[in-house]
């Protein structure tokens, strides 16, 4: 059952029809308040009927022969497979060019498409770069102000729109994220079948001042924003009339400067109801102090995940991640007094320089926490380092597939060894992630064959064989002057300020 927490106009005209798809199921569509929130922006429009869309939708509102815009909210680099699943289910032709007229208008946002919106080039008739809330809504109005212009006119105007991407008309763009969040965004729609079941989830910040050197979430959402205190309060209070659980979001949710605050207010309301839940996707290592992991405790979090990317601190140091070894320690001991379950500890593998001996820091590191924290739950999850569009580390590639399997199967054995438990990431997959990340217009007919073949890894092998060398998108280390495919956006910070971070010098970005 769903509720809606915002007042909808039941009486939409129905001459102007949005499909508003998320790439993957139900429940999960209903756990991203990126989703419903922009979903939320359309719906309240009156001359704008919208119906929601996922790839387990067996029967929709709108038929398919109504529609006039379908947009898609991409998060991840493999979303494209559902993204198809659903142009297959409707017979929608893959490529733009193959989509006449009658045909509805395509297009994706989401930070995979932010990032790098190249390798979609030939598959969406427009992309929406940066923030989604005003380029979004933008794009619609006027689809549905001019319906009655051919689509190569639309898509002309439309890329003269701050945040709009047409790869048919090939401009520069420069983006800047203008969105403020002084009025909190929060989840608007409840529901029981969700992921995070009945969860209110409130943004706190967009972004993260610390810019760790491989961080897509940190320089995609420069500069970052605070939500008020006060309206965090508000909201919360809000929700509250609703549901016992609540979630705070943002890339780092304890950089907000009141973060401590929100957390001591939380706790006041817990006081009078057991039942408030709260939880937090990620906390600092050098944020959490006892006020914070008692809030977490008494609100009902049993665990709390903590990144630490790393045990070497010298490779922690080649990342910016900023936080000592002592720091770790102290905030697993924190969160163990103070009634906290035990810890999940997100770290990396195939950092830019690694050797043997930083996977045996981790291992050591490992081994001190178990041993400080007797009956504490300690475990890990580990994925491998994927360079990324737009940040410091873009250049690198990744270590080979054979090296990264010798570790994490060390890492594995030694771990078990300790009675540690720790999930692993597939390298194969994160392989092929990092050659779509940085993929160029090569990827549209590429990933149509993945597809065709069946989405399996095997078909990714396959579909690139006699095309392209993978390699060179996910293994070979970029020069700096090179011409990138992404290069088309100019995203703040730019590129100069990257190359310098990249070169190991100060960041002016960020200060940091
Ligand atoms: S602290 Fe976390 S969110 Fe912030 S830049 Fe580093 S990895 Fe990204």
């Amino acid at each position: 059952m769903e509720k809606f927490l915002y007042k909808r106009n039941t009486n939409k005209s129905t001459k102007y029809n949005v499909w508003f798809t998320f790439p993957g199921c139900y429940s999960f569509a209903m756990s991203s308040l990126g989703f419903l929130h922009l979903f939320k922006t359309l719906d309240i429009v009156d001359d704008i009927n919208v119906e929601r869309i996922y790839t387990d939708t067996n029967k929709t509102l709108i038929k398919y022969g109504d529609v006039n815009v379908i947009c898609f909210s991409m998060s991840f680099d493999m979303d494209f497979i559902s993204v198809f699943q659903i142009f297959e289910k409707y017979s929608i032709p893959f490529k733009s060019k193959d989509r006449d007229d009658k045909m509805p208008i395509i297009f994706a946002g989401g930070p995979v498409i932010t990032s790098n919106p190249i390798p979609y080039s030939e598959i969406f008739d427009f992309m929406i770069i940066g923030d989604g809330e005003i380029a979004n809504t933008e794009a619609i109005k006027f689809l549905k102000d001019n319906k009655d212009l051919p689509k190569r006119n639309l898509l002309e105007e439309l890329s003269k729109i701050d945040g709009i991407y047409v790869p048919s008309v090939n401009q520069e763009k420069i983006l800047k994220n203008t969105c403020q969040i002084n009025e909190c965004i929060y989840t608007p729609i409840l529901s029981d079948e969700a992921f995070f079941k009945n969860t209110f989830i409130v943004e706190t910040s967009r972004g993260c001042a610390n810019c760790c050197n491989f961080c897509m979430a940190s320089y995609l959402n420069l500069p970052v924003r605070f939500a008020p205190y006060e309206n965090i309060i508000k909201t919360i209070d809000f929700g509250l009339q609703y549901t016992n659980d609540i979630a705070l979001l943002g890339a780092q949710v304890s950089i907000h400067p009141k973060f401590k605050q929100i957390c001591n207010y939380i706790y006041e309301r817990t006081i009078n109801n057991k039942n408030i839940k709260m939880g937090i996707s990620s906390l600092r290592v050098d944020a959490v102090e006892d006020d914070i992991a008692k809030t977490l405790a008494a609100a009902g979090q049993k665990h709390v995940t903590i990144a630490i990317e790393t045990g070497s601190e010298r490779l922690r140091q080649i990342i910016k991640k900023n936080i000592t070894e002592e720091q770790i320690i102290n905030t697993v001991e924190t969160l163990n007094k103070n009634g906290l379950k035990g810890v999940k500890i997100y770290a990396m593998i195939g950092i830019p320089t690694e050797t043997n001996e930083d996977i045996q820091d981790t291992i050591n590191l490992a081994k001190k926490l178990k041993h400080l924290n007797k009956g504490f739950d300690i475990s890990f999850a580990f994925s491998s380092f994927t360079p990324k569009p737009f940040t410091p580390f873009q250049w690198y590639g990744r270590f080979d597939t054979k090296i990264l399997e010798h570790r994490q199967n060390y890492l594995k054995k030694e771990l078990h060894k300790l009675g540690i438990g720790a999930n692993f990431s597939s390298i194969k997959w994160d392989y092929w992630q990092a050659v779509l990340s940085r993929g160029d217009i090569n990827m549209s007919d590429f990933m149509i064959d993945v597809y065709k073949n069946g989405s399996k890894l095997g078909a990714f092998k396959k579909s690139a064989k006699g095309k392209f060398n993978p390699d060179d998108y996910a293994l070979r280390i970029y020069q700096t002057d090179e011409i990138l495919p992404w290069d088309i956006i100019n995203m703040h910070p730019g590129k100069s300020v990257l190359k310098e971070r990249f070169l190991q010098k100060k960041c002016t970005a960020c200060n940091a």
